[in-house]
């Protein structure tokens, strides 16, 4: 059984893979600065022998005594109002934080797993999105800090995989939801459950025809195991395919609630993409990777979490 060290561990992602590697019989050491983390996402696995948990921010450096076998780097503030209020964690994180990951995964000699990102691809000029493409990113624009920041973590990676220093796997991370996501993170399946059990009215950005790929969020953890204890060093997409308009998510997850809230549509976001479509072919190809659930589904466990919490 492996030790792997895993930042953002008290994450929406990172306390996901947390369960899913200790249900796997693997030693998980999370490190988290709770700068957009809950401590209440790992709070069931406080007496857990399997978890240990350091507070400890990777842009300031990280420290881990003994032996590791993976370093999973999974520290960031994915959700455009997140990264829009903390632009300089965030470009730190992807620069700064991400050296201190790699160097701890050099001097451990751990296989380096940096969670990318679909916003690599900027507002995607082809569709679907294939690692192939190189994108169409505003370097100097309202969504810089993160897509450039994810950049320079993907070049940096590279680096180190081509200077021979460490083994290194990089995801490309497509639209994600489930249950662990905050209320009030900002994006847009949160903001509609939220507004739709509410009464209020569900917030649709610009005309709505922009559209999205939602994967639930088991399918991207079993993307990334597979990645993790595959070979492939290349960027993989991982997400589902299945593209929709942002107004229809509107009206399915209005439906899904039977609610009253009306859909009113408030101005786009500098640089919004117009489009976010997957190609998966890689990760089916090479990982044996194929997303289950249904949206549905995920939707139904995602607003059950939301009564609940
Ligand atoms: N969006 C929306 N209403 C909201 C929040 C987001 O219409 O209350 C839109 C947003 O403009 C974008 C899409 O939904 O076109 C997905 O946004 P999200 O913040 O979830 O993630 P992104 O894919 O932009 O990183």
């Amino acid at each position: 059984m492996a030790k792997i060290l895993v930042t953002g561990a008290a994450g929406f992602l990172g306390s996901h893979l947390a369960d899913r590697l200790i249900a796997g019989g693997h030693r998980v050491i999370g490190v988290d600065n709770f700068i957009t983390g809950d401590r209440r996402n790992i709070a069931h696995l406080a007496k857990e022998p399997l978890f240990e948990f350091v507070e400890q921010d990777i842009n300031k450096g990280i420290q881990c005594a003994g032996e590791l076998d993976f370093v999973i780097n999974l520290a960031s503030l994915a959700s455009p109002v997140d990264y829009s209020a903390h632009p300089l964690e965030t470009l730190l994180s992807g620069s700064v934080g991400s050296y201190h990951c790699l160097e701890l995964a050099k001097e451990k000699k751990a296989v380096y797993l940096f969670s990318s990102t679909s916003e690599v691809y900027g507002d995607p000029a082809i569709t679907p999105q294939s690692e192939s493409y190189w994108g169409n990113v505003n370097p100097v624009g309202p969504r810089s800090c993160y897509d450039e920041s994810k950049r320079f973590g993907e070049a940096l990676t590279m680096t180190y995989l081509r200077q021979g220093w460490v083994d290194t796997r990089i995801i490309r991370i497509f639209n994600t939801f489930g249950p662990r996501m905050r209320k009030n993170d900002g994006r847009a399946v949160p903001n509609f459950i939220v507004q739709a059990l509410t009464g209020e009215p569900i917030t649709v950005y610009g005309d709505g025809s922009q559209t999205r790929s939602f994967c639930y969020v088991d399918d991207l953890i079993n993307g990334i195991v597979l990645l993790l204890f595959s070979n492939l060093t290349m960027p993989v997409n991982i997400g589902n395919p299945n593209e929709m308009t942002i107004l229809a998510m509107a009206k399915q997850i209005k439906a899904a609630l039977g609610s009253k809230s009306e859909i009113v549509f408030n101005p786009l976001p500098g640089d919004d993409p117009k489009q976010r479509n997957p190609d998966i072919t890689l990760a089916r190809a090479r990982l044996g990777y194929e997303p289950k659930w249904t949206l549905g589904d995920g939707l139904a466990k995602t607003i059950e979490f939301f009564k609940e919490n």
